[in-house]
C-alpha cells in the first residue's frame, strides 16, 4: 500500500472506506500493470500540493462561522490543473486528494491537456442562505486567489456547486485582479463565457459511455431498463436523455429517498417536480416511494449511481442485480464490490471513463473563452461525442489486448500517459 502524506483531519468510524486509499490501490494496479519505475509511482502517487484555508463566514444572525476550505493540486504534467468544487458534509482532505487524482488519469484518458485537481468545503448547503453561500464562496476564492487563474488552476462545479457558485468564484478573482478573467473557472452561466451544452455534459457523457457498452452488446437504450441514484446535475441529464433514446428509467433517488415505476417514470415531469419541490422527487404521482437500498438492488440492466463514493460496497454488491454498472459518481463501487462484480461479469464502466463529459466539455467552454469564439450547441455535442466515443474504445481496445478488466484499462491508459509525458520533461532540478 502506498503512503501518502495526507492525514485526515477527523478520526474515521471503523467502517470508514478511504477514497485516498483506493484510489492509490487502483494507481498501484496500473502502476504493476505498466511496470512503472518506482519512482515515477512515487511522484504520481503524491499531490503535488495541498491547500487547506480557514473561512470565516458570517451567518445571517450575525454569528461567526469557521470553516475548513480545500484544494489539492494533484499533478500538472499535462496542463493547468483541472477540477470541481464540492460543497458537502462529507468533503475531507483525503477525499478531496482522491478525487484530485482521479482527475488527472480522467483527463489523461480523454486526451485533454490538464493536470487533476480537486477542490471542497465541508458543509451542507441546504443549512446556509443564498447570501451565506455567496459570502463564504467569495471568502474561499479570494483565499485561493494566488493558487488559481486560468493557465494555473480552473474549478468547476461539483457535488452541491453550480453554475452560480462559478459567477462568484469568476467574480471575485476578476475584481482582485483588476480584470475580467472568464477563463478562471468553467461550469458559468452563458451570459459571462459559458458554453451551451455545459449543464447537460456529464449526464450526456454517461448516456453516451452505456449507449456504446449496449452496443457492444448487441443492445440499444430502447432495450433496457436504468435505475439512477442521484438526481442532481448528472442524475438528472443521464436520466433525460436516456429517457429520450427510449430507456425505462424506471428509479430515481435523491439523499432523501426515491421513486420507483415498473413501467419507466416520466422523466421531464419528474424534473420539473424536483424543480418545484427542493430538489427532492417524493411524493411525485404514479410513482412508489422507495429508499436508497432498495434501489441499488432493483432488477435492472443498467444501475447508475450518480451521487456518492462507496454506494456499493461489499455489504449490498451481492444484492446488485444490474448487468452494467456505469459510475456516473466519483468513486461510487468500492475496490472489494469491484472486484466482486468483475467476477460475476458485470460490466463496470469506470469513473474516469463514463463521467468525463463534464470535463471533456468544461474544456471545451475553455477553449472558446481562451480564442473569444463561440460554438453552438450542436458543435459542442458533436466534440464530447467524438471524444467520449474515442475514449472508450480505447478502453475496450486496451481490456481486449492486455486481458484485463475495464477499470484497469481505463487506469493503465491514464497512468500511462502521465507517466509517459513526466518522462519526457525530466525531474526538476
Ligand atoms: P449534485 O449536487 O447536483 O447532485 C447530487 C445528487 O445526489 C442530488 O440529487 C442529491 O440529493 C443526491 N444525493 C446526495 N446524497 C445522497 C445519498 N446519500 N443517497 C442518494 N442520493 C444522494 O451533484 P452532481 O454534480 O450531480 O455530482 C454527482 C456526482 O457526480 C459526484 O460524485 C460528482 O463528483 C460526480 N461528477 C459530477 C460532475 C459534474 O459535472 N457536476 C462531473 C463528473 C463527476
Amino acid at each position: 500500500m502506498i503512503t501518502t502524506s495526507i492525514q485526515p483531519l477527523e478520526a474515521p468510524s471503523p467502517a470508514y472506506i478511504c477514497p485516498l486509499d483506493q484510489a492509490c490501490s487502483y494507481l498501484e494496479a496500473a502502476a504493476r500493470e505498466l511496470k512503472l519505475d518506482q519512482g515515477l509511482l512515487q511522484i504520481l502517487s503524491h499531490p503535488r500540493k495541498v491547500v487547506t484555508v480557514s473561512i470565516p463566514v458570517k451567518r445571517d444572525n450575525g454569528e461567526i462561522e469557521i470553516l475548513a476550505g480545500h484544494r489539492v493540486q494533484h499533478c500538472d504534467v499535462l496542463g493547468p490543473y483541472k477540477g470541481g468544487i464540492r460543497y458537502h458534509p462529507a468533503v475531507t482532505l483525503r477525499e478531496v486528494s482522491a478525487l484530485a487524482m482521479l482527475m488527472t488519469w480522467k483527463c489523461a484518458l480523454l486526451g485533454i491537456p490538464y493536470g487533476g485537481a480537486k477542490g471542497g468545503i465541508a458543509l451542507d448547503p441546504k443549512r446556509y442562505s443564498v447570501g451565506e453561500l455567496e459570502r463564504l464562496t467569495r471568502r474561499y476564492t479570494s483565499e485561493l486567489i494566488k493558487d488559481i487563474g486560468p493557465s494555473v488552476d480552473i474549478p468547476a462545479p461539483d457535488m452541491g456547486t453550480s453554475a452560480r457558485e462559478m459567477a462568484w468564484m469568476m467574480d471575485t478573482y476578476s475584481v482582485n485582479v483588476g480584470h475580467a478573467v472568464p477563463g478562471v473557472v468553467t461550469g458559468k452561466p452563458l451570459s459571462i463565457g459559458g458554453s451551451l451544452g455545459r449543464e447537460m455534459a456529464t449526464g450526456r457523457g454517461v448516456m453516451i459511455i452505456v449507449r456504446e457498452a449496449l452496443a457492444d452488446q448487441g443492445k440499444s437504450l430502447a432495450d433496457v431498463r436504468v435505475v439512477i441514484q442521484g438526481f442532481g446535475n448528472v442524475g438528472s441529464a443521464a436520466a433525460l436523455l436516456m429517457h429520450e433514446a427510449g430507456a425505462k428509467v424506471i428509479a430515481v433517488s435523491t439523499g432523501s429517498g426515491g421513486v420507483y415505476s415498473e413501467t419507466g417514470l416520466d422523466i421531464p415531469a419528474l424534473k420539473a417536480y424536483a424543480a418545484e419541490n427542493r430538489r427532492s422527487v417524493i411524493g411525485f404521482p404514479q410513482a412508489i416511494p422507495i429508499n436508497n437500498a432498495e434501489l441499488l438492488t432493483l432488477p435492472c440492466d443498467v444501475l447508475i449511481p450518480a451521487a456518492l463514493e462507496n454506494q456499493i460496497t461489499e455489504d449490498n454488491v451481492n444484492q446488485v442485480q444490474a448487468k452494467i454498472v456505469a459510475e456516473a459518481a466519483n468513486g461510487p463501487v468500492t475496490l472489494v464490490a469491484n472486484q466482486a462484480l468483475e467476477a460475476r461479469g458485470v460490466t463496470v464502466l469506470p469513473d474516469i471513463l463514463a463521467n468525463a463529459g463534464g470535463v471533456v466539455v468544461s474544456y471545451l467552454e475553455w477553449v472558446q473563452g481562451l480564442s473569444y469564439l463561440f460554438w453552438d450547441e450542436e458543435r459542442v455535442n458533436r466534440e464530447l461525442e467524438h471524444l467520449m466515443v474515442q475514449a472508450y474504445h480505447q478502453v475496450i481496445k486496451h481490456s481486449k489486448i492486455r486481458q484485463i478488466p475495464l477499470r484497469l484499462a481505463a487506469y493503465t491508459l491514464g497512468v500511462g500517459r502521465v507517466a509517459k509525458a513526466l518522462t519526457d520533461r525530466g525531474l526538476y532540478p
